[in-house]
């Protein structure tokens, strides 16, 4: 055997790994992040997780207090979850979902209508929070036209101000979001909008008492007005997350219900955010008992392991897409990725560790111990609100608590809050002056006093005039 001489050798070789200053580099220069002023972006490069910490390239061990985004639901590595999707690549890794299937996606459908509120009978899969949206849209548009008693007049959405429903075209018109969705509004279609239902930053003359029946009121009298143009109304049930994390005052989502079928206008519920255990139930729909036409899942779907996305659709909906092919009934829409086997398998195992670990019932435990602290934050001399859904916590920094004055939002109170914490090693992502607590289900009690410490630091800091 002659030597192979590697300087001759032109076979591809494995790359020289780079070092990690090239890395930073490309990092800052290569990458376009999301949501991301690039100019000043300062990289944070993730190399492993355990649990729910993650560990930087440097080896510092972070808690990953946001749920890398709000869709890590049992940690990083669980083993159930590692296992099975090594499984599933051992048989194949993708395979179409137009016109064929695979037996780990059919059984993931079959397992979502089981736990979904009831007459969710159907699952179409797409890839992201904001796919689910656009196909749940297009749905409601097309089954109006093709069901028994057709009436195509009924085109047009209604959404809640302040609305986040992802970043495509049709998430970006429901979406309220004025940051985000101004500048697009010439590529937008028109929306009807009621003000968001909140508990805090109450409008003039309306008290916690009485803001249900306020914003139910604004509801009815836009549906009364528009209801024979609407298709659906799209809501994210009980919080807004993108929003601020706003929360509704209790009994509006079935309110909203009741009156989408009063005025016969297709409810689509977004539990993008709050699905899978965030709100303390496995979807914040059944904490008011609420069945939505339209359910559109994605973030903890998978636990957080990789991009799926699911639209469940009632019987009536999808019994107005049924005919023969020349009839062109069916549903226009797909995504080559939809479906995707290794996905699945990460949901269904996701779903197997929900019922092994009796997730939920170890909820209440840790949202009490998250009331706790944020109790006690609230007392702090610039926080104006510290509210909280299940795991969800959200306390917002303003400049003077009389008032509710927020701060001016160039100061970026929030973001400071948050890098402080990031150098006690928590992981947090602000929404404007609004800091955001989301963290794993998984997260254990001593994880979550380690998080409030890291935030009460940040806000004493970065609250009281410091810069
Ligand atoms: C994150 C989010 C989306 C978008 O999901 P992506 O996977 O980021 O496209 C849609 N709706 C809600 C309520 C969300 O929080």
């Amino acid at each position: 055997m002659p030597s192979r001489d590697a300087s001759t050798d032109d076979t591809p070789g494995p790359r020289q790994a780079p070092a990690r200053p090239e890395l930073e580099r490309w990092d800052r220069e290569v990458v376009w992040h999301a949501f991301t002023q690039m100019a000043e972006y300062e990289p944070l490069l993730i190399e492993r997780g355990q649990g729910c910490r993650v560990f930087d390239i440097d080896g510092h061990e972070y808690i990953d207090a946001v749920s890398s985004l709000w869709c890590n639901v049992h940690g990083h590595r669980h083993a159930h979850i590692d296992a099975a999707i090594v499984n599933q690549l051992s048989r194949v890794a993708h395979t179409t979902s137009l016109g064929a299937s695979n037996s780990t996606t059919v059984r993931l459908a079959k397992r979502l209508t089981e736990i979904a509120p009831a007459g969710l009978n159907h699952v179409f899969f797409s890839d992201d929070g904001a796919t689910a949206v656009e196909v749940a849209l297009k749905m409601a548009f097309q089954y109006w036209r093709q069901r028994p008693d057709p009436r195509p007049q009924k085109t047009s959405f209604l959404a809640l101000g302040e609305a986040y429903h992802g970043d495509t075209l049709g998430g970006v018109s429901v979406g309220g979001v004025a940051k985000f969705h101004d500048l697009f509004a010439p590529l937008l279609f028109d929306v009807k909008r009621v003000p968001p239902p909140r508990s805090y930053r109450l409008p003039h003359g309306v008290t916690v008492e009485t803001a249900l029946n306020h914003y139910l009121n604004q509801l009815e009298a836009v549906l009364a007005e528009h209801h024979e143009q609407l298709a659906a109304m799209v809501i994210e049930p009980l919080v807004q997350g993108a929003a601020g994390m706003l929360m509704h005052p209790a009994g509006y989502l079935r309110g909203a219900r009741e009156l989408c079928r009063r005025y016969d206008v297709l409810m689509i519920a977004d539990e993008v955010a709050v699905g899978f255990g965030r709100t303390g139930r496995m979807f914040a729909c059944e904490q008011e008992d609420v069945s939505p036409d339209l359910l559109c899942l994605a973030k903890g779907l998978t636990g957080g392991y990789l991009p799926m996305a699911a639209t469940l659709a009632t019987d009536a909906i999808w019994q107005a897409f049924l005919g023969r092919y020349d009839e062109g009934r069916q549903f226009f829409h797909g995504h080559t990725y939809g479906g995707n086997p290794l996905a699945a398998a990460a949901a269904l195992a996701s779903l197997d560790v929900f019922e092994s670990e009796r997730v939920l019932e170890q909820l209440p435990a840790k949202t009490a111990r998250l009331r706790e602290h944020l109790t006690r934050l609230a007392e702090l001399p610039h926080v104006g609100d510290a509210r909280q859904c299940g795991l969800i916590g959200a306390v917002e920094l303003v400049a003077e608590r009389e008032s509710q004055r927020p701060f001016d939002w160039r100061e970026r109170r929030g973001w400071q809050v948050c890098q402080h914490a990031r150098r006690r090693g928590v992981l947090l992502r602000p929404l404007g002056d609004v800091v955001v607590i989301m963290p794993p289900l998984a997260i254990t009690l001593a994880e979550l006093d380690q998080i409030a410490e890291a935030v009460e630091g940040g806000l004493k800091f970065h609250g009281s005039g410091c810069r």
